[in-house]
């Protein structure tokens, strides 16, 4: 699942966003979005219509950008198609997390990864590592799993495919502390496998800990941004 990469040691930015704009119908919901996601974790902070969503979808290729760049390790990839962006090693799980309610853990995990030729046994051996509570829920069908567990499964199907960098659109929402903090820890876990992620939350209380930068949205627009250590 997860291939050992080199560990965060370059500050260029994975993706830069200058001055993107999206339209949802007469919404003009994206308003000269301009950031960049350098190695490790940024997180997106903002209400309910903020823009975090559109963002999200805007990069990896889901709704149509009407004007600005966005490059992905350099690579113009603005309106590029989704397949495309998966290939080249941009994973999205979205809110809803899509989880397939009449397929296992196992199943579901395993539901992207047939067409490349990974090693079954290896990818689940590599999810478990990372959530080990998935191991016990194997065989569970996702229609029984909690907020919580429906989020480590989705964010474990993502890593199958063996992304470098991922998008991940409010992971933490709604879960029980004990829980948020199991998922935020396997986030944390991901930036020392070298992988990046771009990570939305709705308040403070749902940034992970261990984000190093946060970029303040509101109505579309970004109006503060924050580094840390
Ligand atoms: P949330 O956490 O509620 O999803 P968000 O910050 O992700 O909030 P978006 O979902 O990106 O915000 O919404 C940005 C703007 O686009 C809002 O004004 C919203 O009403 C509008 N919008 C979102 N989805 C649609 C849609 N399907 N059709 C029209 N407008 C939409």
């Amino acid at each position: 699942m997860i291939s050992e990469k080199s560990p965060v040691s370059t500050s260029d930015p994975v993706i830069v966003c200058k001055e993107v704009n999206t339209f949802r119908g007469p919404v003009h919901a994206l308003r000269n979005v301009s950031l960049e996601v350098k190695p490790g974790i940024t997180c997106i902070v903002g209400p309910n219509g903020a823009g975090k969503t559109t963002l999200l979808k805007s990069i990896m290729g889901l709704l149509p950008v009407a004007s600005g760049k966005i490059t992905f390790l350099d690579q113009d990839i603005t309106n590029r198609p989704t397949h495309k962006l998966a290939h080249m090693g941009l994973g999205y799980v979205p809110e809803d997390r899509r989880i397939y309610p009449d397929f296992s853990v196992v199943e579901n995990i395993l539901l992207g990864t047939w067409r490349r030729k990974k090693d079954p046994k290896k990818i689940l051996r590599q999810a478990y590592a990372f959530f080990p509570k998935l191991k016990e829920l194997s065989r569970s069908k996702g229609t029984h799993l909690s907020g919580g567990e429906q989020s480590m499964l989705a964010i474990a199907r993502t890593l199958a495919l063996e992304p470098r960098c991922l998008l991940l659109d409010e992971p933490l929402e709604g879960l029980a502390p004990v829980i948020r903090k199991r998922v935020a820890e396997g986030i944390s876990e991901l930036r020392a496998k070298g992988i990046t992620t771009l990570t939305t939350a709705s308040d403070m209380s749902y940034v992970p800990d261990i984000a190093n930068a946060i970029y303040r949205m509101d109505r579309g627009e970004i109006v503060e941004r924050r580094e840390k250590g």
